[in-house]
Parts: structure tokens; sequence; C-alpha cells
């Protein structure tokens, strides 16, 4: 009889998000007059921009002709847009080749996909709190994972253990779900220790987008030595409100090479054996991104978000709460006053103003005692239940609610 991977047991259930829908529902039903703010979705608001719907309508338009009708992609992806994307690095000064480049339908799809390079008995370093996709799927592989804690006191950005060696690391800068984002002193360090012990580092670089800050990189390949250790793992999900289209990129070196196996030769077989690639309509519309009027374009929906995390930043520099995150990223992750615990905060949120974040402790067990705020919803609202979390977290306000717990 077929044995099942029973590694699947070993997943935790989904009981986090599942909490959060069931408890807002119950509210909105016992409260159809009140208005909720959603103030945790991780999933971007705004449309696609004007230049991406004319290439993606375009592209319809050649596969209606024989002269410009596309059959299969190349396996590592469209030549035009690997050159797009290799052009967007330089702006970071970072030369990656096309050939380094490889297209994919979204960081999910490739965080999960990635692993078939390495061997199951590898141990995986997760720094955590951390968006909890890097744990599962080495749970499903059956891999060793070991949880590295972060907190207040390195401002969520954990320094390399001298005590742990590991062989996959996960590093996600700017962090979902803190915010938090390396800078290129703290970078060089992981790439150095990864060097060191011969592991590899993926990074997660899908708010690269957010970052305001010249001291924090933009890619991992700005790090010297980062092309001989690191995979970096990209989206146009947050970048250019691609989350329900698809599409992302995915680089591995030509340099990185372990026990004399080629990463990215190995990469691009792996590709020809387990997909044929995203649709040439979503690869031109992605290509329009990278355009001039894309880009501009694109900035302006993430200004929009920047603009609602600066609120939600004043909003708790005003009530006097710790944070982090916000100014290189969308999210907030604030710590529960009155030393709550995040279901604790977040039935007094949904209670007293209707303002809807995630508990800390979905993201690992550090997470415990904090709270993710997000800025990818409509500005209004989030200036409303700005406002709100202002009025209630202030000083005065949280002394009413505390003794009311
Ligand atoms: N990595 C991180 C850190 C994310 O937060 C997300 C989505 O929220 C992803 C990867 C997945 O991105 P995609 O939509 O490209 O699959």
């Amino acid at each position: 009889m077929l044995t099942p991977n029973k590694q699947y047991q070993e997943l935790k259930d989904t009981y986090l998000f599942n909490t959060i829908y069931r408890k807002t529902d119950e509210y909105r039903q016992s409260h159809p007059d009140k208005k909720i703010y959603l103030m945790g979705v991780g999933d971007v608001s705004r449309p696609l921009c004007e230049a991406v719907i004319q290439a993606l309508h375009q592209a319809v338009e050649d596969q209606a002709t024989m002269q410009n009708f596309q059959g299969y992609m190349p396996e590592r992806g469209a030549a035009e847009l690997r050159e797009a994307i290799s052009a967007y690095y330089r702006r970071y000064h970072v030369a990656i080749s096309p050939n380094e480049i490889f297209i994919s339908s979204g960081a999910c799809d490739d965080l999960g996909d990635i692993l078939e390079l390495f061997a199951k008995d590898n141990t995986v370093l997760v720094l955590e709190p951390a968006y909890p996709e890097y744990v599962d799927t080495n749970i499903l592989a059956g891999r060793k994972v070991v949880h590295l804690n972060s907190g207040e006191e390195n401002g969520f950005l954990p320094a390399p253990p001298a005590d742990i060696t590991a062989d996959i690391i996960y590093i996600c800068s700017p962090n979902n779900p803190t915010g938090a984002a390396f800078d290129r002193e703290k970078l060089q360090a992981w790439v150095d220790y990864a060097n060191a012990q011969g592991a590899v580092i993926l990074f997660d670089a899908a708010y690269e987008v957010f970052i305001s800050d010249p001291s924090v990189p933009h890619s991992i390949y700005e790090i010297e030595g980062a092309d001989t250790c690191a995979i970096e793992i990209c989206s146009l999900s947050k970048m250019a409100g691609f989350t329900g289209t698809r599409l992302g990129y995915t680089v591995v070196p030509e340099a990185l090479i372990r026990m004399e196996m080629n990463l990215n030769t190995m990469w691009a077989r792996n590709r020809e054996t387990r997909t044929n690639g995203v649709s040439y309509i979503l690869q031109k519309g992605a290509a329009a991104v990278f355009t001039p009027e894309g880009y501009a374009q694109t900035r302006q929906d993430i200004q929009v978000y920047q603009k609602n995390a600066r609120m939600l930043m004043d909003a708790f520099d005003q009530a006097g709460i710790w944070y982090t995150g916000g100014k290189n990223s969308p999210y907030i992750w604030i710590k529960c006053p009155d030393g709550m615990g995040g279901w604790e905060f977040f039935d007094y949120l949904l209670q007293k103003i209707q303002v809807v974040g995630i508990p800390g402790e979905g993201f690992g067990a550090c997470g415990k005692g904090y709270f993710r705020f997000s800025a990818f919803g409509d500005p209004a609202d989030t200036e409303a239940a700005a406002g709100l979390l202002c009025k209630l977290l202030g000083k005065a306000e949280m002394a009413e609610g505390a003794s009311q717990k």
C-alpha cells in the first residue's frame, strides 16, 4: 500500500489565520453596523499599473496572430525579461548576467522548489520571526530545522551564532513580519559566516522596493562574497501588485558551487524537468514593470503604501509604543502594550476600535507578545485606523483599557 509523506503530520495547522478570520467574522455578524479595519493583510490593494495592463493586452493580441504567436518559453524565462531584470540590478551597482536569472511563478513557488537542489540531511537555520513557508517546506522534506530567535535586544536582526553550524540559511530583508532590514555591515557578517562553512543563504528579497534607507542593501549581491554563497528570491507581487497575476524571479549565481556541482547549472536542469515556465503573456506584462513608464507608475503605488506606513508609525510614536519596521517595509511590528499576549491584544483591538492585525506568534515562538500591522490597505482606512490606534494606545487611554482587562 502507498505510504503518504508522514511529514505532513509534523506541520502546525493553519490555526492562526483561521482563527483571525473566524473571530473577525463573528464580530462582523454580531455588529453589522460597525466598520472593521483589516490592517493585517499582506496582500496589495492597488490595481496593476497602466504600462503592465497595456503590455498584457498586447501579448494577448500576439497570441491571436500567426506572426506573433508564442508557444513554449525558454526554461530560464524570456530573454527580454531577464535582460530587463539584469539592467534593474545595475541600478544598485550589481552585475548579474541574464544567465543567472530564472523567471518563476512567484517567490512562494521557488522558495519551495529550490530545496530540490539540496540533500535531505542538510541542516536549516531560520532567522525568526519568519515567513512560515521557510519552516514548513523543510519539515515536509524531513530536514532538521534550527530556529534562531531574535528580539528587541538586537532590533530583530540577529547576528550569526558562533555556536551553530548550518547548511541552508534563510534571511528575509526587509523582513516579513518584523519589517526590520539588515544594513550592509550586518549582512556582510552573514555572508562571511555562510562562506566560512560552505552554507548557502536563501535570501528573500520580496520587499526590496520598500527600502528607503541608503545603508540597507536592495540585493544580497551588493555584499562582497555573496555570489559564492547566496541565492536571491524575488517577486513582483509587492513590487508591482502581481499577487494575483503571479511572477517572480530567482538569481542563482554561476559562481555558486558546492562539492564541484554548479548550482546554476543544476537549477537550469531542474527547471527543464519540473516546469514549462511562466506564460508568454505574463512575462510580457512583467517586462513592462522594468520600462521607465512601468517603473515610474509602480513607484507611485509603493509611495501610497509608504505613506500608509508613515501614518501608522506616527500613531505608534505618539502613543509611545515600541515598534520596528515601517521605514523600509510595508510591515510595522509593535510590542503589545501592558504585557498583553498577541491574542489578548487582537481581541482588545477588535472589540474596542475594530482594527484587525496579526498576533506575532504566527511567525515563530519569539513573536509572542508582538503584533504585525500592514500598510497595504486603503489610505483612508489606514488613516482612520491610525487615528483610532493612537487614541486608544495613548497612555491615558491604555490605563483605562488595562483596567478592563
Ligand atoms: N516571501 C515573503 C517574505 C512574503 O511575505 C511573500 C508573500 O507574502 C512571499 C515570499 C511570496 O511571494 P509571491 O507572491 O511572489 O509568491
